[in-house]
């Protein structure tokens, strides 16, 4: 099936089969790992196959897949989720120009926008809210910025609303949608221009494959592809096959991180240790309703406040089965504290204006029985 028949079909059976490219030397079933870096020229294609021209088969394959996954036209498959947004920004913006960046980003794009972005003569603005990004905008702002939901603390912006102003003023608008992944949310139906993913969280989804990916349309990907080839941040083939194949269960392992999120939420709101969580599926979420108009589940992250501060390293210390570590979005349930992980090389003073504090815990929920999951937390969480 090619991929305009299959954009129609359902999203599980894209995961499966979008992309795929059909071996026709044997007839299997799976992209056969093409690992030449040398390719015959002039070729009867007429392009000049190399690897870091991001066009080898397993990186069309994979970049299609997500695209299709999506509903984006094309797509580029990064070495990692920061050489995609390096990418991307290198990209759109040069000396001189202006961009705005929601202020609550993942830590790393937090880090690339505030100390490299001034190195390269590029100023730019942080806003929280529809109405700041709006206000936030100038004559140069060449680019609109976001992430939603945000990390740590899951806030959600109307992204129909501001694709819909950003389009007004002709600035062109990405998103990072590594939280929500493309089977709770799709930015370019809502009228986003790129889609940016970390592919090592729940693309990939089995915490070991570093990967980042960028769709959009043709002209657009066009234009990062030329940049891209120069900065070359690729993936190498063998890698594509494996989150070629993460990609493959993407939607069922959704179905169950999003289920068993919205049941840790609502436990750890019930438990006495826990002063408040933040999950955009629970009502008490102040942004609970943009939401439910723009996701279709509401994923994997959630965070919540402890009430004391000693229980911070007594929960870590004392589960079993929930890991203490950073990074995201694998089968496996992962906890940290932001403060000193993602968010770490911030001053006080910055986690404090991002609302980050020292009892801040993130969970990124698996794909383990529910129950199994409550139990660990019950008792690492216990007092005493
Ligand atoms: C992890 C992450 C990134 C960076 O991705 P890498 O693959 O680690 O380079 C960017 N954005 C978000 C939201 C992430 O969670």
């Amino acid at each position: 099936m090619n991929h305009s028949e299959l954009s129609h079909r359902g999203f599980s059976t894209r995961c499966v089969h979008a992309g795929t490219y059909l071996d026709p030397v044997t007839g299997g079933a799976c992209t056969p790992i093409f690992s030449s870096t040398a390719h015959r020229f002039p070729h009867p294609t007429g392009r000049n196959i190399y690897p870091r021209y991001f066009n080898t088969p397993n990186q069309q394959v994979v970049a299609r897949k997500v695209a299709a996954l999506e509903g984006a036209e094309e797509g580029l498959v990064f070495a990692s989720g920061m050489a995609a947004i390096t990418t991307l920004l290198a990209a759109h913006l040069r000396s001189g120009d202006h961009a705005v960046f929601q202020a609550d980003l993942y830590g790393g794009t937090w880090e690339l926008v505030t100390r490299q972005l001034p190195r390269w003569g590029i100023s730019f603005s942080l806003a929280r809210t529809e109405a700041e990004i709006q206000n936030a905008c100038r004559p140069e702002t060449r680019l609109i910025y976001v992430e939603s939901p945000s990390n740590p603390l899951l806030r959600c912006l109307d992204l129909a609303a501001v694709a819909a102003f950003a389009r007004s003023r002709g600035i062109p608008t990405a998103i990072d949608n590594t939280f929500a992944t493309p089977f709770n949310q799709n930015p370019i139906a809502l009228g986003f221009d790129l889609v940016v993913h970390s592919a090592t969280k729940y693309l990939n989804g089995h915490s070991d494959v570093n990967a980042g990916v960028v769709v959009g349309a043709r002209t657009a990907i066009e234009r990062l592809r030329q940049v891209a080839t120069l900065h070359g941040g690729m993936l190498d083939a063998e890698v594509c096959a494996r989150l070629e194949r993460g990609l493959k269960t993407l939607a069922l392992r959704m179905e169950r991180h999003n289920e068993n999120a919205l049941r840790l939420a609502r436990f750890l709101q019930t438990h006495p240790a826990v002063a408040q969580v933040h999950y955009p599926g629970l009502p008490e979420h102040p942004d609970h309703a943009v939401a439910r108009r723009q996701m279709r589940g509401f994923g994997g992250m959630l965070s919540f406040e402890l009430r004391r501060p000693e229980a911070v390293d007594r929960l870590l210390d004392r589960l079993h089965l929930i890991l203490p570590a950073l990074s995201l979005g694998g089968v496996e349930s992962l906890i940290c504290v932001p403060a000193r992980t993602s968010h770490r090389r911030l001053s006080p003073e910055e986690r404090h204006q991002l609302g980050i504090t020292d009892t801040l815990v993130r969970l990124s929920v698996g794909i383990e029985d529910a129950e199994d999951l409550m139990a660990d937390l019950d008792q690492a969480l216990a007092p005493g």
